[in-house]
């Protein structure tokens, strides 16, 4: 039986990028993952490349640093599916702030008059920070803004006078997966969607991995295993390997909740509460507003997480704080929530314990690492990091690589979306705008050879509405991993948010006739 380099338990961002990183340097490699490609927090983020604005409150430098300098590279590599964001961040003299931040509590001994207030130099100067910390050369600086005069002071209401405008950038999560899982099995790894590691366990120099899934019960043999389980992390640790460890995780609950579209303009907002907490109202997916997130201790199951009444009514006053129309939850159409693997690092609260990554290797026998923590905008670093370390294991050091090559479908020029747009519209004239964007944004340069030679919308096989063809699903089941309806509505695209109940059904009545027929092929 064929021994692999690598084993990696876990399908989401960052076994994904671990797995595409390792077979680029020419480690044999498997990747397990129980369900679908990100069901896990993967695809419930605020799907931002950021460098984390508030972590500077904490004095993270260093991750806000790394996580800052890797925006405009990832921008790079998948312009398809990211892009540059504006944010709004309304400043009023009077706002409190959280007093337990190390920020708070050097300012009530420098400046106790304060009283927990933020002067605005304070606030410039954490954005001078942000804005020069991690280099930029793509993304607009920051600015203040009149919000009398701005459309961003449109919305909200009129105490609201002035604010700063910075910049991040949009990540569609999910498909940043897919696309990691999808290059990896392309340079050779050997990627097992709806397979659970069941257990783990060291013989000689090997780890042997019984996984459960599609073919039954199989047995593989590698040299290292990596746990990247995310919030299922101290599950595998205890329950799938048995080692006993003093290593922590934290689970913190996030959810977040998506309305019709609250305003009419492109840019995000940063909201501040008197709680410590901020939240951001977000335009998307062309009709609706996201809103989030919530921060609480997650103590059940992370695939029971779900967002509370609590939290979508704090959600929704926290925003109405803001905006002038009231935002109720009557408004909200879909809500949806993650469940963060934070290291345990003993923080007071949720909102305090560090978003950094921390990566242990257990090398009683062949390696095992265990990651914790992380972010999705700091997933190809953590990645690089984890195995630059394995192959240093390994004995076979190879350089890294993935800094600068794209993504598929991600090879244009980052500000190139407008011209893939207007190339669709003219060479497949029966495509709307909103239709190509869609394409260009999920699937950038690919997008072509799903449309392949059609002439007309019935060239693409049958309609599942709001644009779904045929053709794209059989793409999605065959390149992406697709398995079911929800990892193509809910996943690879957002298509839930306009498809009805009826029409998911079909989606996955179709798929399941594919799979049935690809089975039959098979084992003809
Ligand atoms: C609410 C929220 C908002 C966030 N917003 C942002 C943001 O805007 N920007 C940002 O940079 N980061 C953000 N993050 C952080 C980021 O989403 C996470 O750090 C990241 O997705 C973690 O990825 P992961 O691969 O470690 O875990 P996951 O995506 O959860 O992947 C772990 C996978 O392991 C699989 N698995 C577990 N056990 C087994 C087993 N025995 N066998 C096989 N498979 C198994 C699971 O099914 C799962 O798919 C946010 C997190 C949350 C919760």
């Amino acid at each position: 039986m064929a021994v692999f380099d690598l084993f990696i338990i876990g399908g989401g961002v960052n076994g994904c990028g671990i797995a595409r990183d390792a077979v680029g340097r020419g480690l044999s490699v498997a990747l397990a993952e129980q369900g679908d490609l990100a069901q896990g927090t993967s695809s419930a983020s605020t799907k931002l490349f950021h460098g984390g604005l508030r972590y500077l409150e904490y004095f993270e430098f260093r991750l806000v640093r790394e996580a800052l300098e890797e925006r405009e590279t990832l921008l790079v590599a998948m312009p398809h599916i990211s892009w540059p964001m504006r944010f709004v961040l309304p400043w009023r003299s009077d706002m409190r702030f959280e007093a337990e931040t190390p920020t708070s509590k050097l300012l009530a001994r420098l400046m106790p008059w304060m009283k927990g207030r933020r002067p605005a130099w304070l606030i410039r100067l954490g954005l001078f920070l942000y804005d020069t910390l991690g280099g930029r050369k793509i993304l607009p600086a920051t600015r203040t803004l009149d919000l009398a005069r701005d459309p961003a002071g449109a919305p909200l209401q009129e105490s609201f006078r002035h604010a700063f405008e910075y910049s991040d950038c949009w990540v569609q999560d999910s498909r940043l997966v897919a696309l990691n899982a999808r290059d990896a099995k392309e340079r050779g790894a050997h990627i097992l969607t709806q397979t659970r590691v069941v257990a783990a366990r060291r013989e000689g120099d090997l780890w042997r991995i019984d996984v459960s899934g599609p073919a039954g019960e199989e047995t593989f043999s590698a040299r290292a295993l990596v746990n990247a389980g995310g919030p299922w992390v101290g599950e595998v640790i205890h329950d799938v390997t048995k080692i006993a460890t003093r290593e922590g995780v934290r689970l913190v609950r996030g959810s977040h909740i998506v309305t019709r579209r609250l305003y009419d303009h492109d840019r995000c907002y940063f909201f501040q509460g008197t709680d410590g907490r901020i939240i951001f109202a977000i335009p998307y997916e062309q009709d609706f507003t996201l809103i989030g997130t919530t921060d609480k201790d997650h103590h059940g199951a992370p695939s029971e997480a779900r967002c509370t009444d609590e939290e979508r009514d704090y959600l929704c006053d926290f925003a109405s704080r803001y905006f002038k129309r009231p935002v109720t939850p009557e408004d909200v159409v879909w809500t949806y929530s993650g469940v963060r693997p934070l290291y345990d690092d003993g923080a007071s609260s949720a909102t305090a314990a560090t978003r950094d990554y921390v990566l242990r290797f257990d090398r009683d026998g062949a390696p095992l690492l265990n990651i914790f923590g992380g972010k999705i905008t700091t997933y190809r670093r953590l990645s690089e990091h984890a195995v630059d370390e394995l192959c240093r294991e390994l004995g076979a050091p190879r350089p890294a690589w993935t800094a600068r090559v794209p993504l598929p479908g991600g090879n244009f020029p980052h500000d190139g979306v407008a011209d893939l747009i207007a190339g669709l519209l003219r060479d497949y004239p029966f495509l709307d705008v909103r239709w190509a964007t869609r394409l260009v944004r999920g699937y950038g340069t690919e997008a072509r050879e799903i449309l392949g030679e059609a002439k007309t919308e019935a060239d693409l096989g049958r309609a599942f509405g709001a644009t779904l063809t045929e053709a794209e699903l059989r793409w999605l089941m065959t390149h992406e991993f697709a398995h079911g309806a929800v990892d193509v509505v809910w996943r690879r695209t957002k298509l839930g948010l306009h498809l009805s109940a009826d029409e998911i059904a079909a989606i996955d009545a179709f798929m399941a006739e594919q799979r049935a027929a690809n089975a039959r092929a098979t084992t003809a």
